[in-house]
């Protein structure tokens, strides 16, 4: 006997249709012989739902302990219904939310940390035989108020209660079958993966494949637990994540979109020691994620900096920019939102030189100009404009995968 976590997105759970459908999955797998612990989302755009509600009353500054109650809600719908849908199909259930299912977390509202899980009530409860539905991206923080995790972040749930409880395997449903080199929406080539390492995953997901939440991944990498992504309307395998995985003779593994990049160049800064501490401190304190950073040569003492952000940040990183004129000057602030990050992501390609210009042939033989680069370890990455983003992707997947 195995314990499994099977955690279902909210489009897998969307309406009753899809709610039974989940259940025949859950129930199959108890009857084989398994317990079996499920962490669900709201159903279909609930949460979102529940967003435009609270905008409704106030657009600006909504209370954050209550958009997380308001928040919770959804999951508290999905997990009653499954319930429900189970009991119908003969096999004992319950449902339990974050806080019951032990999920303590950290106070920061809308993007709270578990911390810990107790997870006494689920041993009880898997001790009676029952199949057990959590609310996902839920938990309760030191003063007895509810939080959420972030969005998406029912993946972590499910990933946490993996860990906690050693599970022997924790999957992931959704309405894709697994992870792709590109993608297949847009890709017709595009080729299913068998497996993927954590880091590789990790790198896709920030690069915008959106299969699986960011944190969720590193959780699973930092306690070593592996994950299946896999569809919930067909039952057949999808793609393995964990540390090691079968060599294959492809270096790259996959191409990866992202739409949501604002360039923001400050123009005309003095060229002189601190300056690039006291703009980078700035946004820190603003709490802006930067990602590509690019300074130009100096020249008649003055230099540019160039740096990008997600589109969500480029308020906050005006903002901080505007803040610091007075504490040093700049002549110039341009903001570009027509730039797209293309990157290409293989755990070991730096030991393999060539990666980086047969990427800039493909892009050249395409006619598509770069604007900035950047490398990593797993990744390279170019800046191109958004209308050709597309058409790079399917050139740099040509190239290297085929
Ligand atoms: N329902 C939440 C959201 O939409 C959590 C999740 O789906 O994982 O963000
Ligand atoms: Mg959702």
């Amino acid at each position: 006997m195995a314990l499994i976590v099977k955690k279902f997105g909210g489009s897998s759970v969307k309406d009753a249709e899809h709610v039974m459908n989940v259940a025949g999955i859950v129930v199959d797998e108890y009857k084989a012989g398994n317990d079996v612990i499920v962490v669900v989302s709201a159903q279909g755009d609930t949460t979102d739902d529940l967003i435009e509600k609270a905008k409704e009353i106030n657009s600006a500054t909504p209370l954050k302990r209550e958009m997380d109650m308001l928040m919770t809600a959804g999951e508290q719908i999905s997990i009653a219904l499954l319930a429900m849908a189970i009991d119908k199909l003969g096999c004992p259930v319950i449902s339990l939310l974050g806080w019951q299912a032990g999920f303590s977390t950290d106070s920061h509202h809308g993007k709270a940390r578990i911390k810990k899980i107790n997870t006494e009530r689920m041993k009880t409860e898997l001790s009676k035989g029952n199949i057990i539905i959590v609310a996902g991206f839920q938990g309760l923080n030191k003063y007895d108020d509810l939080t959420t995790l972030g969005r998406g972040g029912s993946d972590t749930s499910a990933v946490a209660i993996a860990a906690a409880m050693s599970a022997d395997r924790c999957q992931i449903y959704t309405d894709v079958d697994g992870v792709y080199t590109a993608d297949p929406r847009k890709v017709k080539n595009a080729v299913k993966m068998d497996e993927v390492q954590y880091d590789e995953m990790l790198e896709m997901a920030t690069l915008g494949a959106q299969v699986l939440n960011n944190r969720s991944v590193e959780m699973a990498k930092k306690y070593n637990v592996e994950l299946e992504v896999l569809s919930s309307l067909e039952r057949k395998p999808g793609t393995i994540i964990k540390e090691h995985v079968k060599m294959e003779k492809t270096l790259i593994r996959g191409v990866a979109k992202d739409t949501s990049v604002t360039t923001i160049s400050v123009v005309g800064l003095k060229d002189q020691p601190g300056v690039a501490f006291k703009l980078f401190n700035k946004l820190a304190q603003y709490k802006v994620n930067v990602d590509i950073i690019l300074q130009s040569v100096g020249r008649h003492g003055t230099k540019d900096i160039t740096f990008t952000v997600s589109h969500e940040q480029m308020d906050d990183a005006i903002k901080a920019m505007e803040s610091m004129k007075g504490v040093f000057d700049y002549s110039d602030l341009k903001v570009n939102n027509g730039l797209s990050k293309i990157s290409i992501v293989g755990a070991g390609m730096e030991s393999n030189p060539g990666v980086a210009s047969k990427m800039f042939e493909a892009l050249y033989d395409a006619d598509i100009n770069i604007h900035m680069i950047s490398t990593s370890e797993t990744k390279i990455s170019v800046l191109i404009e958004t209308e050709l983003a597309d058409k790079a992707v399917q050139a740099v997947h040509d190239a290297f995968i085929g």
